[in-house]
């Protein structure tokens, strides 16, 4: 029977980053259902950092992660977190008022130009030229290490004296004298406080506890892989990444090849879920439509779980009725580039009640994340 301060379920981004920081201060132990952390959402993301996605409150939660990604811990990494890539937005000619609501997220340290279609298709010379009215370019995309980002928390919390047990889903959740007693399979633990930090389970792993939902709704995305046409195969490098103002899909140069997204968002429910034949045939087709690609062959195809509740925005802080119960979820499609700030931020609020100073100077509050909002 391990027993601990903290005991986190879940060994995606969330549970990993908030063991990081949660063991600075206290025993810890994480449970995780699959046999490898990072095999849901973590594993299957875009990788992307681009601050100004997301409801205002979680825009300013990426902007508050950066500095961990730029300046991480010492021995955090051996390799950079975050690499430039850029972002166009582009809009089709007729279209080009789309672009105004993304210019307009332009401030301080937060650079968006418009760029005209030239300009437009020699950054992304994948794109149809004839299809391209304007642009807005966002410099400050970046892509994302996810693997480093999770490896080192993961390491970091066992340095810091955290376990980490897989295999181990977690079935039975009780209260008694104070504590929590859980149960995950042929492990038993017990702790003080419980952090959900389960992804698309969530509500699931809060009814265990006998916890009300807070209405979270996984959502599937969809993303493929496929080869460059050959004479477009050098741009690779420095093209951004692109969104198609208007439509929902997105590109992105990956290693060499373009990753794609049709940006789908159906509600399911938690499971491991995989992508549907239509969604792949009917991004294939806008692709070939909006761009010099060919598909002959699809070199991989995935789906995640992007998870929210009714506001969009992060779910962290205490249950407003039970004890000691914390949550740690709805992270969207922004749970990797908020891991750093949230992660901050539930282990002061679950040590001192208040948000990190980072996010505070970020003008977020605990309320607005908190559970209790959802309850009303
Ligand atoms: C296609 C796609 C593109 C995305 N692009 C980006 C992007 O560009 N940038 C970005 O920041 N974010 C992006 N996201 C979102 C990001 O991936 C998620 O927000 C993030 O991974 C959520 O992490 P998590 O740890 O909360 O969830 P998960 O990674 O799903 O982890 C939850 C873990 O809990 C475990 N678990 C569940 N139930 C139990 C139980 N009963 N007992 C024990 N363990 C349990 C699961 O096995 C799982 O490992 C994208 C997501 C998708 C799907």
């Amino acid at each position: 029977m391990t027993q601990v301060d903290y005991l986190v379920i879940g060994a995606g981004m969330s549970g990993a980053s908030v063991a990081y920081e949660l063991a600075a201060h206290g025993t810890v132990a994480v449970l995780e259902a699959e046999s490898a952390p990072g095999y849901h959402s973590t594993g299957r993301s875009a990788a992307l950092y681009t601050r100004n996605y997301g409801p205002p409150v979680v825009q300013r939660i990426n902007a508050a992660s950066h500095r961990f990604f730029v300046e991480p811990p010492p021995g955090f990494a051996d390799q950079a977190l975050l690499r430039r890539r850029g972002a166009l937005t582009v809009a089709a000619p007729g279209d080009e008022a789309l672009l105004d609501p993304v210019l307009a997220l332009a401030g301080p340290g937060n650079a968006i130009e418009r760029v005209d279609a030239a300009r437009a298709v020699a950054m992304a010379s994948l794109l149809r030229p004839e299809l391209v009215g304007a642009a807005a370019f966002e410099p400050g995309v970046m892509d994302m290490d996810v693997a480093a980002i999770h490896q080192g928390y993961l390491r970091g919390m066992k340095r810091r004296g955290a376990t980490l047990v897989c295999d181990a889903r977690v079935a039975r959740i009780e209260r008694r004298a104070g504590l929590w007693h859980v149960e995950a399979g042929s492990h038993a633990a017990s702790a003080r406080i419980v952090v959900n930090a389960a992804g698309a389970w969530a509500d699931q792993v809060a009814h265990l506890a006998g916890v009300a939902p807070v209405g979270l709704v996984p959502k599937r995305r969809t993303a493929i892989i496929v080869e460059p046409p050959a004479a477009h195969a050098a741009d690779l490098a420095t093209m951004p990444a692109v969104d198609f103002a208007g439509a929902d899909a997105y590109i992105k140069p990956d290693a060499g090849r373009i990753m794609a997204s049709p940006g789908d968002q159906s509600p399911v429910a938690p499971q491991d879920i995989q992508p549907e034949e239509l969604d792949i045939a009917m991004l294939v087709d806008f692709l070939e439509r909006r761009t010099h690609l060919a598909v002959r062959r699809i070199a991989r195809s995935w789906a995640g779980l992007r998870s929210f509740v009714a506001d969009s925005c992060p779910v962290v802080g205490f249950d407003p009725l039970q004890p000691d119960f914390f949550w740690l979820a709805g992270q969207g499609g922004f749970g990797i580039m908020m891991a750093p700030a949230l992660s901050q931020a539930a282990t002061t609020l679950i040590r001192e009640g208040r948000v990190s100073r980072v996010l505070a100077d970020c003008g977020v509050g605990a309320e607005q994340l908190s559970p209790a909002r959802l309850r009303r």
